[in-house]
């Protein structure tokens, strides 16, 4: 495995927290290089349920070393509040570091998002209201120095910091959205309560990573969101603020492209995406609903329903060739149980001419037509098997056919939410 990727192919929520735990059972350091509290990644162990916003989805496997990498913005609070649940459960997070260099998101980013949002009116672009967005602008805006996690272990520091930077951003709150100011001591207060329980997590985390290779260790490098969310891949404005894709995975880190041995891209076998945005097999209503029901589409972070269609095989054959996948994790297939036919997009056709790669320029995506072919559905549970020959012949065509769009193998099938329901494929 040496180093690894995992990396979402689509639009997010494509299973990347149960695959990368199951990569993590073998692995000494899991990194989340990119995101930060909108992103959800749900693990079940036996009848538990563990749902991780920030943190790494390795945190489960206490001889995992996991790591928030620079290209991630922290909020002190939500962090704080999840390491609690993680301890309560018996997860001491000893095993967690974040680096001095990721961005924190402080108050004035979560208001400073709303006011946004709400401003926008019907023209919103679905952000969470968490800050992310806001803190990403002033990580590339430099000037004042916005807070980093290195900073919130210095009281001093942070009541500086934060006076300068609302010094500017009052004035955006009162002037372009009419709002009351905030009070430097109050954000002071509200974060140093938490920055006192999390700053101890904090360290140079490129020499661990660093260290880590060249020992020869197993690291992954795991991605939040998705492909098609991408700052420079997606479908642009309705993506996020940084690069999920696996070149992302080099900013911050610690390692180059070169270092990098596999990339496994998680791909659902059907297709979801929420907020707005350009969702070319976005599947009718009642079909939509089917797949959301099955596949309980609502958002780990925000409980929103997600939008649902078929597998679309542009986006596919383009994620694999974007993120320079190695193989497939093909997840969710067990959703698509009861169907008797089952649509896969094979191509997109726009004036006569038929795409096989998604186009970068999103006005143009917005025209095209998908092309479906249909397959068999198998129409029993796939829930149980383990084995690949244990799967119906409906369902391994299913898979073949998925691996021939992509261009790459599929190495693991997901038939469940549990571990224990993974097939790996020779
Ligand atoms: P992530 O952000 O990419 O990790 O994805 P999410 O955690 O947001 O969404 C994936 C959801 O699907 C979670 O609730 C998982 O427990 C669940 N899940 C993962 N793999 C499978 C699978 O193969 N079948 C089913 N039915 N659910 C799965």
């Amino acid at each position: 495995m040496a180093i690894t990727v995992v990396v979402g192919a689509q639009w997010g929520d494509e299973g990347k927290g149960k695959i990368t735990d199951i990569l993590a059972e073998d692995a000494d350091l899991v990194v989340r290089y990119q995101g930060g509290n909108n992103a959800g990644h749900t693990v079940v162990i036996g009848d538990e349920e563990f749902k991780l916003h920030l943190i790494p989805s390795g945190i489960l496997h206490p001889d995992c070393t996991c790591i928030m990498a620079d290209g991630t913005v922290v909020d002190p609070e939500v962090l704080a509040e999840e390491i609690k649940c993680l301890q309560e459960r018996g997860y001491s997070c000893d095993n967690l570091r974040v680096s001095c260099n990721a961005h924190v998101i402080m108050p004035y980013h979560r208001l400073l998002d709303g006011l946004a949002e709400e401003a926008r009116g019907g023209k919103s672009i679905g952000t969470t209201r968490r800050g992310i967005g806001p803190a990403y602008t002033d990580k590339t805006a430099r000037m004042p120095q916005p807070v980093r996690f290195g900073d919130l272990a210095d009281g001093q520091k942070l009541r500086g910091l934060i006076a300068d930077q609302l010094a500017q951003k009052n004035v955006i709150i009162q002037q372009l959205y009419q709002h009351p100011p905030l009070n430097p001591h109050e954000v002071f207060e509200e974060v140093w309560a938490s920055a006192q329980l999390v700053s101890k997590y904090a360290a140079d985390t490129h020499k661990i990573v660093q260290g880590s290779a060249q020992a020869g260790e197993q690291i992954i490098l795991e991605g939040a969101q998705g492909t098609f969310l991408d700052l420079d891949y997606g479908t642009y404005p309705f993506v996020t603020s940084s690069h999920p894709v696996a070149g992302g995975a080099c900013l911050g880190t610690g390692v180059g492209p070169t270092a990098i041995d596999q990339v496994t891209l998680v791909c659902k076998a059907y297709t979801t995406r929420v907020g707005a945005g350009i969702l070319p097999t976005e599947a009718p209503d009642e079909a939509a609903q089917e797949l959301r029901d099955r596949g309980c589409e609502y958002g780990t972070t925000t409980g929103r329903p997600r939008r649902c269609g078929w597998l679309d095989g542009v986006v596919l054959h383009s994620a694999a060739m974007i993120n320079g996948a190695t193989s497939v994790a093909l997840t969710q297939l067990d959703v698509l149980d009861t169907l008797a036919k089952i649509p896969v997009c094979i191509g997109y056709e726009i004036e006569g001419v038929l795409l096989d790669t998604v186009p970068a320029w999103a006005e143009e995506l917005v025209k095209v037509r998908p092309v479906y072919e249909e397959l068999a559905g198998w129409q029993q549970p796939l829930g149980e098997a383990r084995e690949w020959t244990q799967l119906p012949p409906a369902a391994r065509a299913y898979v073949e056919r998925v691996a021939e769009i992509a261009g790459v193998p599929v190495g693991m099938i997901s038939v469940g939410p549990s571990r224990e329901q993974t097939i790996i494929v020779d």
